[in-house]
């Protein structure tokens, strides 16, 4: 295969044993400046430039885009999405992580852990806000933050106020959290490739630093994880759409709580401490899902009119329960129920004779007009629409 590295780092560990490995296997690999290319944008025809040549022929892309140049980074990704160029992970998935409030109010719909976390504007809603928080201490970020820059924790509630002023002030949007206390210099760094944990460590933070960051001077050591933290993990990068991802996790009294799920995890710090071959298994991700490249399902779905996904609730005694997938009132009405979410499993693809629970939640994909009578009003978790 033809593999291109975007990166600004050509030197990088992460980026050496990418290219090493890639050779290894049998890839024509090379590395490219994100910020060297140029995007040609006609409808039909997207191509795309590095130093004012036609690249073309590749088959798969490993974006390393750093937090310096998201905007362009996954401008430059989007592109090759476009061309129908497999690309490590999603630009939109790229995008969504690298801000830490969009990643939690996306993770926040799902069954997985977080911090409870803050975020206003109003000067009048901050005090509000640490209270709700339980009080100091608080933990104030940036929202756009990396390596520990930008992580402060107030110990007192004038701290913390004045440090969102001051950082408001100097026009930076911040997010006020909990301060997991029992996992106080701790956390459990997890990478995910393809659905599965490949390998974990946790991190220590030196002295009295209450960030477990490597660039802090964190010491890593391997762990295995429980069930739990692995689920959260899987979970947190299918739910951001990232096939690669490195997912940090705080060990709090109630299971592992997600602090952020990074698009482009570092491979020094891991291997070394864990001895896992992860650019190994990332190569190996590539060659088994490089014939699928990303696709966006609700532009194609939205084209047919009337038709569209949705997710239909199975409510306690209601006309669902009971059935099976074959038998149910959709399957009538020409309406297909692509998967079951059931608790935390998820049953893809399900048989004609699954019988469908109360609690499920069915999506699927058909006429809108006919999953409407199944649709539960939101805001009342029990009546049903119709
Ligand atoms: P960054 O993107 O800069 O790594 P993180 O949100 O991951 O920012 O925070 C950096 C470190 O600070 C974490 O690895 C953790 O050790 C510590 N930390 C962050 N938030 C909290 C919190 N709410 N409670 C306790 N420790 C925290
Ligand atoms: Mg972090």
């Amino acid at each position: 295969m033809k593999i291109a590295i975007l990166t600004r780092e050509a030197d990088s560990y992460s980026t050496t044993r990418l290219v090493e490995v890639s050779r290894a296997r049998g890839h024509d690999v090379e590395t490219y400046d994100t910020l060297r290319f140029s995007l040609s944008v006609e409808s039909r025809a997207p191509q795309i430039f590095y130093r004012a040549e036609p690249l073309v022929g590749i088959h798969a892309v490993i974006p390393r885009i750093g937090a310096s140049v998201t905007f362009y980074g996954t401008a430059v990704v989007r592109q090759f999405e476009q061309m129908g160029v497999f690309t490590l992970n999603p630009a939109n998935a790229i995008s969504a992580s690298r801000d830490k409030l969009r990643a939690m109010q996306v993770l926040s719909k799902h069954d997985v852990g977080l911090p409870a976390t803050m975020f206003v504007r109003d000067q009048r809603s901050v005090l509000p806000a640490i209270e709700r928080l339980g009080g100091a201490p608080v933990v104030i970020k940036l929202l756009e933050g990396t390596q520990g820059i930008g992580v402060i924790l107030a110990e007192s509630i004038e701290v913390a106020q004045a440090v969102v002023e001051t950082l408001q002030w100097a026009k930076q949007n911040v997010l006020i959290q909990r301060f997991v206390a029992e996992s106080r210099g701790r956390d459990v760094r997890a990478i995910v490739v393809g659905g599965r944990v490949v390998a974990a460590m946790q991190r220590r933070a030196r002295g009295r630093e209450f960030r477990s960051n490597l660039h802090r001077g964190a010491l890593a050591e391997p762990v295995t994880l429980t069930p739990e933290y692995e689920r959260t993990a899987v979970r947190a990068s299918q739910i951001m759409g990232l096939r690669v991802a490195g997912v940090d996790m705080l060990e709090s009294e109630s299971g592992p709580l997600v602090l952020e799920v990074n698009s482009s995890p570092g491979l020094e710090g891991i291997e070394t401490a864990t001895g896992v071959d992860v650019a190994s298994a990332i190569l190996q991700h590539i060659e088994d899902e490089a014939v699928f490249p990303e696709l966006d399902v609700r532009q194609r779905l939205t084209l047919e009119k009337g038709y569209g996904v949705a997710e239909v609730s199975v409510p306690r005694g209601g006309k669902l329960e009971g059935l099976t997938v074959a038998s149910s009132p959709l399957v009538d009405r020409d309406v297909r129920i692509l998967q079951i979410q059931r608790g935390s499993t998820v049953l893809p693809n399900p048989h004609p004779d699954t019988p469908l629970e109360a609690g499920d939640v069915l999506l699927c994909y058909g006429l809108l007009r006919s999953m409407k009578p199944f649709l539960v009003r939101p805001g009342h978790a029990h009546e049903v629409v119709g």
